[in-house]
């Protein structure tokens, strides 16, 4: 069994279902669950239709909710004959939509968008899986709000992996394994979306269906999962920040977990945990060329020779915090700053020590920041930078660091065998 992830770029317009529909057919050579985000930009587009909603702005919800519709229904003309089934599908989805927004807004604003926001997800999986049964590719939709069981932290619920895995067994495993003549069975889910055991509809968080793909991975046992992208794989930097890129044919987890932990954006970080627990490899690979082999991250004990990973993170604060009495920066103070970082929920990105000054660098945060400053300034004195770039470079030994940093001021560095970080202005 496999499982195959398309985001959103992937299947911004009819060629790209079009495309997504060649894949499945070329490159499937075992059951499949097909994991589908919305439509290019839609889950953008459906949270300001949230924002309008729970503003009662009703023009706005409106002008946003027909914009939403005409861009599908443009789609699905490309795609089907004007009697084909999907609009009539299509346009009971957005009727239900209609209706919510026409209701007044209830006071939980993560619950009413998580229940506007996934239906992206729910018109997207539809069109793709009908447009597959058009193909020839016979394939059964279910839906993911009653597979990937959560509990009921709106907006960024967290799977039950216990619920989850037995209801995917109940109901996605029995149609994988029904054999179809040449041909293999087909799911078609939703990324990003699940249901509490109570039947309300949750969101994992944005980005969150390659999420999604490693909970249907592990619970069905893939053999491998693919995460369909516009990017040849994985890439040992941001094409949008350097010229000359590097391909990563083969990472291993470890080191794809490093990357994400430093910033790298190519897979949600919660993405791996799953898949490293059964020892299922992930798979990045270019809709654009889909013949091209792309990157692996997988359990390996080779020893991989890794070329240096560039990391950036824009919107960088620099915090010295220095003890009012200058007592020495240990266990007792180290304990007063780190539960005021707790307490403010701001994630350390990266720290240092001397004898009577601790450094910390985080992102800016216009409501946390002020507050973990206010909260830290009882204790101590402040020294504060803002506007910095903190980059990252994994392997970097043989990296151009001189060049990279050019004219810019150096104010922290740190380095252990592989890492390096620079907090630069
Ligand atoms: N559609 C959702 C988003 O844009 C989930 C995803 O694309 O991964 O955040
Ligand atoms: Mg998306």
């Amino acid at each position: 069994m496999k499982v195959f992830k398309f985001g959103g770029a992937s299947v911004n317009d009819y060629k790209g279902v079009e495309n997504t529909a060649a894949i499945i057919k070329n490159y499937c050579d075992s059951p499949l669950v097909v994991v589908v985000s919305a439509m290019g930009k839609t889950t953008n587009e459906l949270e300001k239709l949230t924002e309008a909603f729970i503003n009662k702005n009703t023009n706005l919800a409106e002008q946003i909710y027909y914009q939403i519709k005409q861009y599908h229904i443009n789609i699905l003309e490309q795609l089907f004959e004007k009697d084909d089934t999907i609009f009539y599908e299509a346009e009971s989805i957005f009727h239900h939509l209609h209706l919510y927004i026409q209701d007044s807004p209830g006071n939980n604003y993560n619950f009413e968008y998580d229940r506007i926001v996934s239906t992206g997800e729910i018109i997207s999986s539809k069109i793709i899986s009908h447009y597959l049964n058009k193909r020839g590719l016979q394939n059964t939709w279910l839906d993911a709000r009653k597979l990937i069981i959560t509990n009921a932290a709106y907006r960024s619920a967290k799977p039950d992996w216990n619920q989850t895995y037995k209801s995917v067994n109940n109901n996605v495993i029995p149609i994988l394994n029904q054999k179809k003549g040449n041909s293999h069975p087909i799911v078609v889910s939703q990324g990003f979306i699940g249901g509490t055991s109570h039947g309300f509809t949750t969101t994992l968080g944005r980005e969150g269906s390659d999420f999604s793909a490693a909970i249907f991975g592990f619970s069905v046992n893939a053999k491998d999962v693919t995460i369909w992208k516009d990017v040849p794989g994985l890439l040992n930097a941001d094409p949008k920040l350097f010229k000359d890129t590097v391909l990563l044919p083969e990472i291993s987890y470890q080191e794809a977990i490093e990357l994400a932990y430093y910033g790298a954006k190519v897979i949600h970080p919660k993405t791996l945990k799953p898949l490293l627990n059964k020892g299922i490899p992930l798979r990045v690979k270019s809709f654009e060329n889909p013949q091209k082999a792309g990157s692996v991250i997988h359990n390996t004990n080779k020893t991989i020779d890794y070329p240096p990973s560039y990391i950036y993170k824009f919107n960088q604060v620099l915090l010295s915090i220095m003890p009012k009495d200058f007592s020495f920066i240990a266990e007792e103070n180290l304990s007063l700053i780190f539960s005021s970082f707790a307490r403010n929920e701001v994630k350390i990105n990266l720290m240092q020590n001397s004898a009577i000054s601790f450094s910390v660098c985080f992102d800016l945060d216009i409501t946390k920041t002020p507050s973990l400053i206010k909260d830290l300034e009882r204790n101590f004195n402040l020294k504060y930078n803002e506007k910095l770039e903190l980059i990252t470079i994994r392997h970097y030994e043989n990296a151009p660091v001189n060049s990279i940093i050019e004219s810019k001021e150096i104010l922290l560095e740190q380095k252990n065998r592989t890492t390096m970080q620079l907090v630069v202005k």
